[in-house]
């Protein structure tokens, strides 16, 4: 049984609390791509968790988390990720944790050059990607120029070592372009002996793994990073992440591109918000906008920057679930909208004074204004609901509406942070 967890928006939709609450009924956790630009926060009963690299089924002892083959693994933040966990009293050892050994290393110059290409941006066109900093686009690109070094490399030091200094050398064509320092081959090694060699005992072939998992009727579920519109190919190029955060990616990036996924369960969130640069057409901007942000929480869990926020948007919702190939949707944050008297929705685009009711091309996004409708709000907290009969009649109206406008099952509404604080919905 494959289930994946995945993102419907543009990323903080709360996929690492709906994987911390659904794991329960999972044997297997797996993250198949990006790295640590990733920020899931999870609030139970062992604390307050922001988790980066890590699965957010970590903190369930009984479940086995695989970071898998389509990730980029910084290898000194996985190493301090994991002595954060274990000094909170979470236990990781090579029984409850498996790398595999196809992952991306994310090398320090690829942080570097990362900062070097946002800030050159910025000076050049005042127009930065947005990006979170942590290397992950060049790191992807260099996989994809096959410069890059795998998990498993780390398991034969003395030939990745033959491989490093070409590769320096290469890169420091770049890094010196940008009139920086060139980055040294013995400062490569000492990141290598002091955060590769402590991660040794953890790589194996998930692959392998996976299907004996499978073969063996074992639960698995696939959570991903980031939303369906920060897909390389489906989100809004360039201000995008640079791995495919589509559900059908995850058996692949998982390491078992053999296996079809049983199910897609799209995390969406009950309003919209947005983090760091592109369009964002149903935006919301000065007093509308903090008053949702304050309300929402909305500043980023790996960056603390202040996220964009809008109310929700039928529009890019309706896309994203159809890249991620939902059967049903977790609606979460429900309980963020309590304090309005009228909620607005974004039901459409208009373009030139025509209706768009389908996502357009990135390019032409930046000319769609947003058209709002309002409907009744509930007004009340309707934090401490636990079920669908306690909610408020407004409350169940706006679910019902969200569900007929994106014709998508809601499944779960998530009312609060912690993990029990959820609904599972009627049929
Ligand atoms: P992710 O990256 O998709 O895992 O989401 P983030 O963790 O970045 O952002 C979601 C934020 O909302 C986190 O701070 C969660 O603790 C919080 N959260 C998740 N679900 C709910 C909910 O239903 N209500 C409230 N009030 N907060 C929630
Ligand atoms: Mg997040």
């Amino acid at each position: 049984m494959l289930t994946s967890i995945c993102g419907i928006n543009w990323g903080d939709e709360g996929k690492g609390r709906m994987v911390d609450l659904l794991s329960r009924d999972f044997d297997v956790v797996c993250r198949y791509q990006g790295g640590n630009n990733a920020g899931h926060t999870v609030i139970n009963d062992k604390g307050k968790f922001i988790l980066n690299l890590l699965p957010s089924g970590i903190l369930r002892e009984e479940v086995v988390n695989v970071l898998g083959c389509g990730m980029v693994i910084d290898i000194k933040h996985l190493c301090e990720e994991m002595e954060r966990l274990r000094a909170a009293g979470i236990k990781i050892t090579p029984d409850n944790l498996k790398i595999s050994d196809k992952a991306i290393i994310t090398m320090p110059y690829n942080v570097l050059q990362d900062v070097m290409e946002e800030d050159r941006l910025t000076k050049a066109t005042g127009k930065p990607y947005g990006s979170t900093r942590r290397g992950i686009a060049p790191v992807y690109a260099d996989k994809y120029m096959k410069k890059a070094f795998r998990m498993g490399e780390l398991l034969n030091l003395s030939l990745l070592y033959k491989r490093l200094p070409d590769i320096v050398a290469w890169k420091n064509m770049t890094i010196k372009a940008y009139g920086f320092d060139p980055v040294k081959v013995d400062d490569m090694i000492k990141y290598f002996e002091t955060y590769g060699k402590p991660l040794q005992e953890y790589i194996i072939d998930t692959g392998i793994y996976l299907n004996k998992m499978n073969a063996e009727g074992k639960k698995i579920m696939f959570e991903a990073q980031l939303g369906a519109l920060r897909d390389i190919d489906y989100g809004i190029v360039p201000y995008t992440s640079s791995s495919s955060t589509i559900a059908a990616y995850a058996p692949i990036g998982a390491g078992v591109p053999n296996l079809k996924l049983n199910n897609s369960i799209g995390i969406m969130k009950a309003y919209s918000s947005c983090v760091g640069a592109g369009p964002f057409t149903c935006e919301y901007f000065g007093k509308k906008a903090e008053r949702l942000r304050e309300l929402g929480g909305e500043y980023g869990a790996a960056t603390g920057r202040p996220r964009r926020v809008g109310p929700f948007d039928v529009v890019a919702s309706k896309y994203g679930i159809m890249c991620q190939g939902a059967d049903e949707i977790a609606l979460t944050k429900l309980d963020i909208l309590d304090d309005y008297e009228e909620i607005e929705i974004c039901t459409h685009y208009e373009l030139n004074g025509k209706i768009l009711d389908d996502f357009p091309f990135t390019d032409v996004l930046d000319d769609c204004k947003p058209v709002f409708e309002k409907v009744k709000g509930w007004h009340c907290d309707i934090s401490k609901c636990r079920t669908a009969d306690e909610l408020p009649k407004e409350a169940l109206d706006y679910i019902r509406l969200l569900e007929k406008l994106c014709n998508c099952k809601i499944k779960y509404v998530s009312v609060g942070a912690e993990r029990n604080a959820c609904i599972v919905m009627p049929d």
